[in-house]
């Protein structure tokens, strides 16, 4: 599909609204807190706010590794960590009223720990705020156990690792130091040492996947004992990042999720704007989980 080509019907959205979209969107602009929906552009953000729920990112702007799919700047040597960010991010947090926050990073692979500290202790102050269910994307620490572990420690409710893509295409996809067992790996692990976590993956498809291939991976998701699946069209940011192979077509998304469901996740969002953070608060809030 070529760069500017117009966009399928299914992936036009309407202008955001609503009174707690509203709220929400108020208070970020005085807190000065960024958030991956505004930052991203997420077309999802009437939906997620309004749903209370939103993605805030951890750790700075700048990841040291350079997936072909990512919108995120690359450096070898990131600005170091700001040691008050997580209490900061919590205190912002508190004031916004939300049900559900995701958090996410970019990796720092130039960090002893790779930031899983600083992510563990944003962790704590966040569970501090009653009423709120924490969701945290973590870097795969390059698979490090006690990384992993630092994180389950600090008990977020839902612990995410992002699969991206399927087995055949992470070399393309993803940088060379994340991998698609590497990624199974901490989930595997997450699971089988803090099982009162649920685990979480994302998938975009459109790279150039087929569908039997897709299929595996929702396997091998599975084989680990991941619970919540999330599957999205991939947009090509720029045109320096990969091109779009296909648009997936709604049917076909609605395809994977009965399949999904079948397979055993607990939760599937999948359709073309589902992203790994859409109506996170959904599931929970629903009672179809937790
Ligand atoms: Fe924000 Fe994620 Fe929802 Fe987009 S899908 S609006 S990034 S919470
Ligand atoms: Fe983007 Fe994550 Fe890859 Fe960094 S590691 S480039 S933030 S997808």
């Amino acid at each position: 599909v070529p760069m500017g080509a117009k966009k399928p019907p299914w992936l036009r959205v309407g202008v955001p609204g609503g009174e707690r979209y509203r709220t929400v969107s108020e208070t970020l602009g005085r807190e000065k807190l960024h958030t991956v929906c505004q930052e991203a552009h997420c077309p999802n953000v009437a939906e997620c706010w309004g749903g209370g729920t939103a993605t805030v990112m951890l750790m700075g702007d700048t990841c040291t590794r350079g997936c072909r799919f990512c919108n995120v700047k690359t450096a070898a040597a990131p600005p170091p960590l700001d040691p008050d960010e997580p209490r900061h991010l919590a205190e912002m947090v508190g004031r916004l009223g939300l049900e559900y926050l995701v958090v996410t990073s970019v990796d720092r692979d130039d960090l002893p720990d790779g930031g899983a500290g600083h992510f563990a202790e944003a962790i704590r102050h966040l569970r501090a705020i009653p009423g709120l269910l924490v969701e945290v994307l973590t870097p795969d620490f390059r698979g490090d156990a006690e990384a992993v572990r630092t994180i389950g420690r600090a008990r977020p409710d839902v612990f995410a690792n992002n699969l991206e893509t399927v087995r055949r295409l992470t070399p393309v996809v993803r940088d060379a130091r994340a991998g698609y067992d590497q990624t199974l790996g901490v989930l595997d692990r997450m699971k089988r040492e803090f099982p009162s976590i649920f685990t979480k993956s994302s998938i975009m498809l459109g790279l150039g996947e087929t569908p039997e291939e897709v299929e595996e991976a929702m396997r091998d998701l599975r084989a680990v004992g991941v619970e919540i699946l999330t599957l999205g069209q991939y947009l090509r940011p720029s045109a320096w990042h990969l091109p779009v192979m296909e648009f997936v077509t709604p049917e076909r998304f609605e395809t994977f999720k009965g399949l999904g469901e079948r397979l055993g996740f607990r939760y599937v969002a999948s359709g073309p704007l589902v992203r790994s953070s859409y109506r996170a608060a959904e599931l929970f809030l629903r009672g179809e989980i937790g």
